[in-house]
């Protein structure tokens, strides 16, 4: 049976078309054939890996507008950012070309063998399953290394974004690399689960919501296979009473809307030290509003409709209840009259534990403020949550807001006076439930491998 792919606008709520999913036998075909593909693939050099990745870096250039077009019609992100993020996947391929044969270098151990050495080996076909915010960088944050080591891979992108995800698929095969390397399943959730125990399958990334990486870690771990997953964030914000408040609170408001508001690592908790309080929350609601809503399409547009209509909703009852419980509402949360999944920017104050705000991850372009007495509270809130993904601190303090970054707060990636955000040569990944394992820069590139042992007696 095939299942149906319809996009939906999420300007308008109506129906641009439908794609078909694929039958098990499809499926099962195209795993059989990224895995012939790997055997001829691992035999690649290094060198010619890099060529056609380099290739796939002028592509995407190219074709940026394109790109950026056909995600702000799937899943509503403002055609600017859709360029930017198009650019930022050629450079991880750019990356990756010129720094693999480096990571993956054979490295010589001294022991008493006559020879001794660790060597990277790729695994096979790994199963990336992805989320629809950033439809082309997350999969390229996976596939550019994990090609690059010699792997192949099955795409399972999330089902609002099939015409990407086939753009994908399409794009691998134009920049030249082997036919069925690179292959898109066209197929449901519930559906996975075959997919990561067929014997083909090495290894299994997810980036997506916590709940999700659960359930796929959960199959995965039954079959014993690998994962790596990049979950969801609370990104805590921390303001400390000898921040520039003025600085802080722009790049607080301009992170808490990347992608309007749908991000791993937007800014989500501002935890602000009460003796600057009031600036701070003044400045931040001036930048929320300044924020140019509108349609994707335009190129004046800051923020878009989130992705779906569902998400919407979900993001309002999570306001909504927050409010019940005590927040207070300094900017939006209402939804606008007229189609389309809009939310407004939003700024919660007083927040208080137990709240939504306080406890979940808002996916979209809602602030929560969480006032404090000092440094030592604003850390315990900070930590005072599931997830670890990222997290800054603001302070004109140098030395204490990287002492205050590296040793206090549980978060795979802390900024200090900057927004988080990924960097292919720095490792991304989180900490509790925000998952496990590092994407980018050498640790990524080394996640699925084979580090293999080599003793010459
Ligand atoms: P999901 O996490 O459910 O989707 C991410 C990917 O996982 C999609 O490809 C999805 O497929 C797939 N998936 C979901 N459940 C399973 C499962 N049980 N087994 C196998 N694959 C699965 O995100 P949603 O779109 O439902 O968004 C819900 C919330 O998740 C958001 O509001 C946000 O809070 C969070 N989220 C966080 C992201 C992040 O980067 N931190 C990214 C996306 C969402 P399908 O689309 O077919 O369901």
């Amino acid at each position: 049976v095939r299942s149906a792919f319809p996009v939906i606008s999420p300007v308008t709520g109506k129906q641009l078309r439908v794609y078909e999913g694929m039958t098990w036998d499809e499926v099962e075909q195209a795993i059989e054939q990224a895995h012939e593909a790997f055997l001829a693939w691992r035999r690649v050099s290094i060198g010619d890996r890099a060529r056609l990745m380099l290739r796939l870096a002028a592509l995407l250039r190219e074709r940026a507008d394109h790109y950026a077009r056909l995600m702000a019609e799937e899943m509503g992100k403002p055609i600017r950012d859709g360029r930017a993020e198009v650019q930022k996947c050629a450079w991880v391929c750019t990356y990756y070309a010129e720094q693999a044969a480096d990571f993956l270098a054979p490295m010589p151990v001294a022991t008493d063998a006559r020879k001794s050495y660790v060597a990277f080996e790729p695994l096979g076909v790994i199963l990336a399953i992805m989320p629809w915010n950033f439809p082309f960088w997350q999969v390229f944050r996976f596939a550019a290394p994990s090609l690059m080591a010699g792997n192949a891979a099955v795409l399972k992108h999330a089902s609002n974004v099939p015409g990407c995800a086939l753009a994908l698929e399409a794009l691998f095969r134009e920049a030249g690399f082997p036919e069925h390397l690179f292959r898109t399943l066209l197929i449901r959730s519930d559906q996975v689960e075959q997919v990561i125990v067929h014997p083909r399958i090495r290894a299994v990334t997810l980036t997506g919501s916590t709940p999700a990486g659960r359930a796929v870690a959960a199959q995965a771990g039954a079959a014993l296979k690998k994962t790596v997953l990049e979950l969801g964030g609370s990104d805590p914000y921390l303001i400390l009473e000898d921040a520039d408040v003025a600085q802080a609170a722009a790049i607080c408001a301009k992170s808490r809307l990347i992608n309007s508001g749908q991000s791993c690592i937007a800014a989500k908790r501002f935890i602000v030290v009460e003796a600057v309080r009031e600036p701070f929350e003044q400045l931040l609601v001036e930048h929320m509003r300044a924020a140019r809503v509108g349609d994707p399409m335009d190129e004046g547009t800051e923020v878009g409709p989130l992705a779906r209509h569902d998400l919407r909703d979900a993001l309002h009852r999570q306001v909504q209840e927050s409010l019940q419980r005590g927040a207070r509402l300094l900017l939006g949360g209402v939804i606008p009259e007229g189609p389309g999944a809009y939310y407004p920017p939003t700024v919660l104050t007083d927040v208080p534990k137990g709240a939504p705000a306080y406890e979940e991850e808002l996916f979209g372009p809602v602030a929560a403020v969480i006032p404090v007495r000092d440094e030592a509270e604003a850390i315990q809130v900070a930590n005072d949550t599931v997830f670890g993904l990222g997290a800054a601190v603001f302070t004109r303090d140098e030395a204490r807001g990287e002492r205050i970054a590296r040793e206090a707060l549980e978060a795979g990636c802390c900024f200090v006076n900057d927004f988080v955000r990924s960097d292919p040569r720095l490792p991304f990944g989180g900490v509790k439930e925000s998952g496990y394992g590092r994407e980018l820069s050498v640790f990524g590139i080394r996640e699925f491998v084979n580090i293999k042992t080599v003793f010459v007696g």
